[in-house]
């Protein structure tokens, strides 16, 4: 089990540094060297705690973290800034940043402030990724830690209501589902809304990894029924 962290900083020879001394603590380092990078991978890997550069190119480190404040609530924020930048502090912490580390900093200051943050959020760590969790099934790859979806080795953009359809569908291969079955499985039971969600994701899903749409190979439909994901041995 690990922590994942998102460093946030243009200064390679600082982040190359940092991602080192984090990663001998166990932990398990993503690297962004724009604000719009940061937030970008942050939204897509999700990790626990950021720790991000003020001065960045593009959007500064007040910015991201502003808008990561409001599309990631329980992500941890750590802010590093100069020091001619202290009088900032009260800026950074309107805008929602957890902790605050000067540069330069001492890396082993940075790792108890991580460790006091995620106490302090009680945040859950993940399983590691190191060996990735990579699923295949026939011309299909998905990476379950990037959410990537590959056919063929063509990435597919799929929407995480995509993906958690065709996981959902994957793992009981060959069985026909009802649209309720679905609605119940990926929406779960707090959903009300009609079961015609699930033809629109469907047709939506086909369009995008069957080679013909009309005739899917694989998100089959049974009539009478609802669908079926076509079992291969
Ligand atoms: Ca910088």
């Amino acid at each position: 089990m690990t922590y994942r962290i998102l460093l946030v900083e243009d200064e390679e020879a600082i982040r190359k540094f940092t991602k080192i001394n984090l990663e001998r603590e166990g932990y398990e380092i993503l690297e962004a060297s724009t604000g719009e990078e940061g937030i970008e991978t942050a939204l897509d890997k999700e990790p626990h705690v950021v720790v991000l550069d003020l001065m960045l190119p593009g959007i500064s480190g007040y910015e991201v973290c502003e808008t990561l404040r409001t599309k990631m609530p329980r992500i941890g924020i750590i802010m590093l800034t100069a020091k001619s930048q202290e009088v900032d502090r009260i800026l950074g912490l309107e805008k929602g940043t957890d902790d605050y580390l000067m540069k330069p900093f001492n890396p082993k200051e940075l790792v108890l402030r991580i460790q006091a943050l995620i106490r302090r959020l009680n945040i859950e760590p993940v399983e590691s990724t190191d060996n990735k969790n990579i699923f295949e099934y026939g011309p299909f790859r998905m990476d379950s830690y990037s959410r990537k979806f590959y056919r063929d080795d063509v990435e597919i953009e799929l929407t995480p209501t995509e993906i958690a359809i065709i996981k959902n569908f994957i793992s009981m291969a060959g069985k026909a589902l009802t649209r309720e079955e679905i609605l119940h499985q990926v929406w779960g039971d707090e959903y009300q809304g009609e079961t015609k969600i699930v033809d629109v994701n469907i047709r939506r899903i086909r369009t995008k990894i069957e080679k013909n749409p009309a005739k899917p190979e694989f998100l089959e439909t049974v009539w009478g029924v609802g669908y079926r994901w076509k079992q291969i041995n």
